[in-house]
């Protein structure tokens, strides 16, 4: 199993450390939006980072790297292949691996749409590290991909192994998980994840990492051929939805102007 160390930046990102497990005190930061924290994380705790992995282009995912590399040239960083990403990245895309030999980490690369057009996603050692496309009980919002791209994009996230464990970006679950009642009143596994999920937040804890099996079991977006899910999209949108593509689309937008 990865060790992996959640950074916290900003009001609600996670920059993940991601251990060698040859050298637990060698890292790989994923999404580095801030490099302070970070820095700070790496002295206290006696790491040395010797490598980076970038998910998409977005301000509080990469707006660390120039600072992180100042001191550290030529350790490797990987990015999506068709965003603009400091630091000259090495350009990925799906079936493409991020690897880090002397390490012992190696990261397949899924093609991921939808919150930008060229993001991507890093599955390894039984985890996916999917930036701002899959949260726990959410997505993120479509600011250059169509409903389309990000259904297809989630769909295969969900096939992932059940087991698979969720890094996303952001501590999003709670209020996310309020929405999904909105959608779903009687999940009960989604209302047993709250209660958690509240006990975790009260005591200032993270509610990541997640799992692709919960995420099946609790989020709508992952859910869009659930029949309740499907008649809830329906009767937001006031028509029938044959596809699982349009109900996506719908609550993605109910979402959107959720209080
Ligand atoms: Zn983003
Ligand atoms: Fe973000």
């Amino acid at each position: 199993m990865l060790q992996v160390t959640p950074v916290r930046a900003f009001a609600d990102n996670y920059i993940w450390l991601i251990h060698s497990p040859r050298d637990a005190a060698r890292v790989v930061a994923v999404d580095p939006g801030d490099a302070k924290p970070v820095e700070r994380a790496l002295a206290s705790r006696n790491l040395t980072l010797a490598g980076l992995l970038i998910t998409h282009h977005h301000g509080d995912h990469v707006g660390g790297v120039d600072e992180l590399l100042q001191n550290r040239r030529g350790i490797p960083i990987y990015g999506p292949a068709s965003e603009t990403i400091p630091g000259n990245p090495q350009r990925l895309r799906e079936g493409d691996h991020a690897l880090f030999p002397e390490l012992g980490l190696a990261f397949e690369v899924l093609d991921v749409p939808g919150h930008t057009a060229g993001h991507i996603a890093y599955v390894g050692h039984g985890a996916v590290f999917c930036g701002d496309t899959l949260f726990s009980a959410g997505c993120g919002r479509l600011f250059e991909g169509t409903a389309e791209q990000m259904h297809h994009s989630l769909s295969k996230l969900a096939a992932l192994p059940a087991e698979t464990l969720v890094y996303c970006a952001h501590e999003y679950t709670l209020s996310n998980l309020k929405f999904g009642q909105a959608v779903e009143p009687d999940n009960q596994t989604a209302a047993s994840y709250l209660a958690r999920c509240r006990e975790l937040r009260a005591r200032d804890e993270a509610t990541i990492p997640s799992d692709i099996r919960q995420e099946r079991n609790v989020n709508p977006f992952l859910r869009c051929d659930d029949k309740t899910v499907k008649q809830a999209a329906e009767a937001y949108a006031g028509r029938r939805l044959p596809s699982q593509p349009e109900v996506f689309a719908v609550i993605r937008q109910w979402k959107d102007s959720f209080r």
